[in-house]
């Protein structure tokens, strides 16, 4: 439905993720299609780089928009040596869970988001402490959540790699570890955003509209009675919200944040994944053992 980075790269993989039933082969078609070809129209949403004040105003939409689109094909000619998967519904799934395409893909992402985490981190603590609020107790319990949620998707990340599995030669990170941190990162996003909002408070909002307004003396004299920081100059402090706002809040912010939530599909597709990945067999024997090391007297006493 989405494309995104379409309109940077060189050619789009066109395939069906979803399951597939009889009768809808039509549906199950895969190709690779350089973004050139005639009758392809790509539609792009805004682009939040060209929007871009200044790198010291939106520091990270002016770099990294990676940019979406809606992809239209009108009658493109797609040569067969291009074409992988045909009326074949069952290829159409293999191709993604019989060898191990999907989990290398999330496998990645899951590398991307733990470090984007860390970033994040690392900018609400800067956000404490430039609020001068970072000594407060409840603060330091909140930071300390924070921490304790990215140390978990580090450590989802080493324990795909510590229980992975060899497939042929290659070797593959557990399906249920990352299963588990795809369903985990897409629910802690937009709770973590949240609370590196509670922690910033209006700072993100009372900003000078650009960095040319610290060249007007006038203006650069309110600017400074009115960013107060403990840490930093007046500045700094911008420097440091107008950073906190692009990663967050901005449009650019608020598009990732509705990225991580539905990338990999809506988050009751990511719990099927877990729910078909699972050893359960491995679970459910807990419980035979349990159940069978007891038995009611009656029962004892009847046979
Ligand atoms: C920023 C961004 C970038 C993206 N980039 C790409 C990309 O590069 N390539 C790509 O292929 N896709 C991409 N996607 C698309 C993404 O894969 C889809 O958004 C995702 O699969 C969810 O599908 P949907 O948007 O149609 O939402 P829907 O399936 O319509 O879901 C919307 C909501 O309805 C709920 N819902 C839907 N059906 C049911 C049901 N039966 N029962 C209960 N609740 C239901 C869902 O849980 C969800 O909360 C991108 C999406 C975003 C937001």
């Amino acid at each position: 439905m989405l494309g995104t980075g379409c309109p940077l790269a060189n050619e789009v993989m066109v395939a069906c993720i979803q399951p597939l039933k009889p009768g809808e082969e039509k549906y199950s078609f895969t190709a690779m299609i350089p973004l050139n070809a005639k009758g392809v129209t790509l539609l792009s949403r805004k682009s939040f780089e060209y929007a871009a004040v200044s790198k010291f105003d939106n520091p990270l939409s002016i770099d990294f928009d990676e940019n979406d689109c809606v992809l239209c094909f009108d009658d493109v000619k797609v040569p067969w040596e291009r074409v992988f998967v045909h009326n074949d519904i069952h290829m159409a799934s293999a191709q993604w869970h019989a060898i191990p395409t999907h989990v290398y893909q999330n496998y990645q992402c899951q590398i991307r988001f733990a470090v984007k985490m860390k970033f994040l981190l690392g900018l609400t603590r800067k956000i404490a402490e430039t609020n001068g609020i970072i000594a407060f107790p409840p603060v330091k319990e909140t930071l300390g959540q924070l921490a304790a949620e990215v140390s978990i998707v580090d450590g989802l990340i080493e324990a795909m790699e510590v229980s992975g599995s060899m497939h042929g030669e290659y070797f593959v990170p557990s399906k249920q570890r990352l299963y588990a941190a795809s369903v985990f990162s897409q629910q802690l996003y937009p709770k973590f955003i949240n609370s590196i909002r509670e922690l910033s408070g209006g700072g993100l909002i009372m900003l000078p509209s650009e960095e040319s307004d610290f060249a007007n003396p006038d203006l650069a004299r309110y600017i400074t009675r009115t960013q107060k920081s403990p840490v930093t100059d007046a500045y700094g402090r911008v420097k440091m919200f107008k950073l906190a706002w692009d990663a967050i809040g901005s449009e650019f912010g608020s598009r990732h944040l509705q990225y991580e939530m539905f990338y990999a599909g809506a988050n009751m597709v990511t719990r099927g994944h877990a729910f078909r990945t699972y050893d359960w067999e491995s679970a459910a024997s807990l419980v035979d053992k349990f159940m069978s090391s007891y038995d009611s007297k009656t029962k004892a006493k009847n046979s």
